[in-house]
């Protein structure tokens, strides 16, 4: 049996596993990365904020990556009936980027992937981890099927798990625990959007608010086709009936702001249905790993956080193992699991908050107040750890708190942050 061995094991060649990969490489350490599937393949998570492009750019991958001329994302668009509420990343609280990409992902992830090979990674494709044994020094034996069957064993002084959807370690150490978000579940496939207008309306991404909790997402591509998806109850996305195309195709027709545009258009594929998506773990690391990405958390599409947080915590992992290489100490429970519990949390409560309506009500209150705005804008391009940030340090309450005083009558002022 083929026997390999490297300092960093990286398992799924995803945002998460490509960040982490191009970093440990630019500082000489001897990385593999081993990816189940053939690439490009397709996975949803198409719309990106801000946040993304710092990891990117510190990973040496932001400059392969403009050269696609993806779609540029420059906020985001909410649509209530005949209301609307716009968010503009440059007008947003503190610092950071201010745009960022909506994009097909199987071209995205295919551009990193072939990036970090182009660095000289070791990355193989179509090599499904089976197996991981730890020894007591938190080294590991990882064995892997190649695509012809043969079976190898991978030594390792660390593993990063960045399996996304496949939640290698999770399921192997036992990891699993349930989501503190409601059971949603979502349909979505592409499009081609022959009837889509002129101008900046084409490309604007768009969330469209059929009822309180359930939500149309409209993502345009710069090679001429859609993404459209539904989010919503379990319970409410199962009772839809039909295939899922006729499925995704009546709540579409729900929409006043889209069903013109997408009445008599084909989907590209049998719309996708994924259930209960959000997912959990009862810790994000241990003695020679670490969980990033979807494998370790996954909230909920609303504001489109889940590559954000994978290359977060992909940087982070990579980080941290370089320090302790260096002979650094690390203090992973409080350097890695809260800070990105941290932001995860922050996410959290707008997630929550979305679907309870405190936050719609806050959206489409007018007049609107500028300051609120740009707070909450700060949020959803992805700066949920900086703490000046009241909409970040009292995630908590604040927005509970406006929505109620808003419903009282009252406007949205500093006071209200506190109360
Ligand atoms: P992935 O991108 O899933 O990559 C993991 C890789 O690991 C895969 O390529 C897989 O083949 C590989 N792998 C799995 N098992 C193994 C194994 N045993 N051996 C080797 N390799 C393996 N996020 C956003 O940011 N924006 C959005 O708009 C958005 N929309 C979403 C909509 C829905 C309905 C859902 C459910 C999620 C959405 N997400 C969104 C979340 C997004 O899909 C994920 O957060 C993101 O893809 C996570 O990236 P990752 O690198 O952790 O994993």
């Amino acid at each position: 049996m083929l026997k390999q061995q490297t300092d960093v094991l990286i398992i799924g060649a995803g945002p998460s596993g490509c960040v982490a990969a191009s970093y440990l490489h630019n500082n000489n350490i001897k990385v593999k990365v081993v990816e189940k599937s053939k690439f490009p393949r397709f996975v949803i998570g198409e719309s990106l904020i801000p946040r993304v492009m710092d990891h990117f750019e510190e990973a040496g991958l932001l400059e392969s990556l403009k050269t696609m001329n993806f779609e540029k994302k420059f906020g985001a668009r909410f649509i209530r009936g005949e209301e609307i509420c716009e968010f503009d990343f440059s007008e947003k609280f503190g610092e950071g980027w201010d745009w960022t990409w909506q994009v097909p992902r199987a071209d995205f992830d295919n551009t990193l992937a072939q990036e970090v090979i182009n660095k000289g990674i070791d990355l193989e494709f179509e090599s499904e981890v089976l197996n991981v044994v730890f020894n007591e020094d938190g080294s590991s034996i990882t064995t892997v099927k190649n695509k012809d069957g043969d079976i190898s064993e991978i030594h390792a002084r660390f593993i990063i798990d960045s399996s996304g959807y496949g939640r290698v370690l999770p399921r192997i150490l036992k990891l699993d625990a349930p989501s503190s978000i409601p059971e949603n579940s979502s349909l979505f496939s592409h499009v081609k959007d022959i009837n889509r207008p002129e101008g900046r309306e084409g490309v604007l991404i768009s969330f469209d608010i059929l009822e309180t909790k359930v939500w149309l997402w409209v993502i345009p591509f710069s090679n001429g086709n859609t993404s459209i998806g539904v989010v919503g109850p379990t319970s409410f996305i199962n009772s839809l009936g039909g295939s899922n195309a006729e499925a995704l195709k009546a709540v579409i027709n729900r929409s006043d702001f889209y069903r013109e545009r997408f009445k008599d258009v084909d989907f590209l594929f049998e719309p996708h249905k994924i259930e209960n998506y959000s997912c959990s773990v009862t810790k994000l690391c241990g003695p020679g790993f670490t969980l990033t990405g979807n494998s370790s958390e996954f909230l909920d599409p609303v504001f489109s956080s889940g590559v954000c947080f994978a290359t977060e915590s992909g940087m982070l992992s990579a980080k941290l193992f370089l320090k302790e290489l260096q002979g650094e100490k690390v203090d992973w429970d409080k350097e890695y699991t809260e800070y990105m519990k941290y932001g995860v949390n922050v996410f959290a409560t707008y997630v929550k908050e979305w679907y309870t309506g405190n936050l719609q009500t806050l959206f489409f209150h007018r007049p609107e107040n500028p300051d609120v705005k740009k707070k909450i804008c700060a949020v959803l391009a992805g700066y949920v750890w900086n703490k000046e940030n009241p909409f970040v340090k009292k995630h908590a309450h604040v927005i509970k708190n406006m929505a109620y005083m808003l419903e009282m009558g009252k406007t949205m002022d500093e006071e209200s942050y506190d109360n």
